[in-house]
């Protein structure tokens, strides 16, 4: 694990961001069959997605507790860093530990297939992240070993043509491949997990939560 960041006695999710790191989010425009950032060169980034801007200052200011910061969240989940700590997330032969939002209700396949913007986590911080995440704490926590992954989608808010211009709409998940994503400015990557397998979660140690004293909530 690598150190946690804390602030004022609670640790800060690596994916947390800083209100030292917000910058003003430049107006979009049309172009090319999508949206850009108006500027002197509009256009859009790799991959023909456009992300929301963020300056990178973790650690300066105050935690912004529910909001993510795009650019260590997409960093985490391209290269399976840990969403608290920031280290190398848990893998062993099944695959990366993730821990998901308790949906087994869906059917025998859950969660093959599910879709999610939460990077995994690494061992140390399992007890620590079911305790922190708002979603987890919530719905209940499943501990799962993924052994694909998929990054093919991007989780941000989609930009219509009205008559009055162009009007933002709600947050959604849009597939990269879609037409409809570059008229997106992306917030995170979301990925698709595949070649699950469900863990006891004694086995990584969140059978019983991070007690409150350790996450300072
Ligand atoms: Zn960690």
């Amino acid at each position: 694990m690598s150190e946690l960041l804390m602030h004022k006695g609670r640790p800060v999710p690596y994916i947390t961001a800083w209100s030292g790191e917000q910058v003003l989010q430049p107006p979009v425009i049309v172009v090319g069959g999508g949206i850009a950032y108006a500027g002197p060169t509009p256009g859009r980034g790799s991959a023909g997605l456009l992300w929301k801007p963020w300056a990178i200052n973790q650690g300066v200011g105050e935690p912004l507790w529910k909001v993510v910061h795009g650019p260590r969240q997409r960093r985490a989940m391209r290269k399976f860093l840990c969403q608290v700590c920031g280290g190398p997330a848990d893998r062993d032969k099944r695959g990366w530990l993730w821990l998901l939002e308790d949906h087994r209700d869906e059917g025998p396949k859950w969660p093959h297939g599910e879709m999610t913007v939460h990077p995994p986590v690494c061992r140390s911080c399992a007890p620590v992240a079911a305790r922190l995440c708002p979603h987890l704490r919530r719905e209940g926590v499943v501990p799962v070993r993924v052994g694909d992954v998929i990054l093919d989608a991007v989780y941000g808010q989609r930009f219509y043509t009205g008559p009055l211009g162009l009007v933002g709409g709600e947050m959604d998940v849009f597939l990269m491949t879609s037409w409809r994503a570059r008229w997106v400015v992306g917030g995170q990557l979301a990925a698709s997990l595949a070649r699950c397998t469900v863990l006891d979660p004694a086995e990584v140690g969140i059978e019983t939560p991070a007690p409150r004293e350790a996450v300072g909530r």
